[in-house]
């Protein structure tokens, strides 16, 4: 559960004070998918960052599950347009590294890492190098390395952004599979609404002009959602 308490951002540059982000109250429950849009500038990204303990926040704060949130932790995986994998590793080296790096033994970390490859449909690539894989692949491979963490939070900055159109139509299936089998909860900053519409329960639309607040929208359709009826909403909007 996240608790975002009276957030206010902003940046200073050549004197001049640009305020993104202003007394924002946000909570988000256990295991909900919120969908983040907003005209290009409005501060999603920012406020992602805030959420991942990248940026400080100017006043106010993020609690999960009731504890502060300073510098990023294992309880927030943040995943970014491009999976930036490491080439020199598989993509089993690339998804059990990060538990390997907490500690945890190769074959322990190995085992978990399988778990996850499998769950995002690349159990035959395990032994690939990331220069082998498509785009949606690679991502794919970076979605499974931020769940293998066993994150409280996943963070996801346009994560389907850089993936042509129909990569992107499969993948949003698959987000929406992961975090059904996955239960995870989610934040996903995205410029397209009717993906919005189709991954969350609830998308936060941050306003372009400052000083006007965000507007939070439930999205009542059942799971898993209909094309038709995501668009429809879209409209009736
Ligand atoms: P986009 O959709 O284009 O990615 P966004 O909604 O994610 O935009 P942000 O990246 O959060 O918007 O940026 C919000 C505003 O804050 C922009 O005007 C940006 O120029 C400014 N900004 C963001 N980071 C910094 C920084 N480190 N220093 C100065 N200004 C910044």
């Amino acid at each position: 559960e996240v608790t975002v308490r009276d957030l206010s951002k902003s940046f200073t540059l050549d004197g001049e004070t640009l305020t993104v982000l202003k007394n924002l109250d946000l909570d988000i429950a256990g295991g909900e998918s919120l969908a983040i849009v907003g005209a290009s500038g409005s501060g999603k990204t920012t406020l992602l960052r805030v959420l991942a303990g990248l940026e400080e926040p100017d006043s106010g704060g993020v609690l999960i599950d009731g504890a502060p949130v300073h510098g990023l932790g294992k309880e927030r995986a943040v995943i970014f347009q491009e999976p930036r994998l490491l080439p020199w590793l598989t993509v089993l080296g690339n998804v059990s590294f990060g538990l390997e790096v907490q500690g945890i033994s190769r074959s322990e970390a190995e085992d978990k890492a399988r778990h996850y490859i499998r769950l995002v449909g690349l159990g035959e690539f395990e032994t690939a190098w990331p220069r082998q894989l498509s785009g949606g692949m690679a991502q794919r491979v970076g979605i499974a390395r931020a769940l293998t963490v066993q994150p409280e939070i996943l963070l996801l900055d346009e994560p389907l952004g850089a993936l042509d159109a129909m990569t992107k139509l499969t993948m949003q299936e698959e987000l929406t599979r992961i975090w059904t089998e996955e239960k995870v909860t989610m934040a996903l900053v995205t410029h397209d609404l009717e993906e919005a519409i189709f991954l969350a329960d609830r998308v936060l639309i941050l306003p372009r002009e400052k000083g006007a607040h965000p507007r939070l929208i439930d999205i009542d359709l059942p799971r898993p959602r209909d094309r038709s009826e995501t668009r429809f909403v879209r409209f009736r909007q």
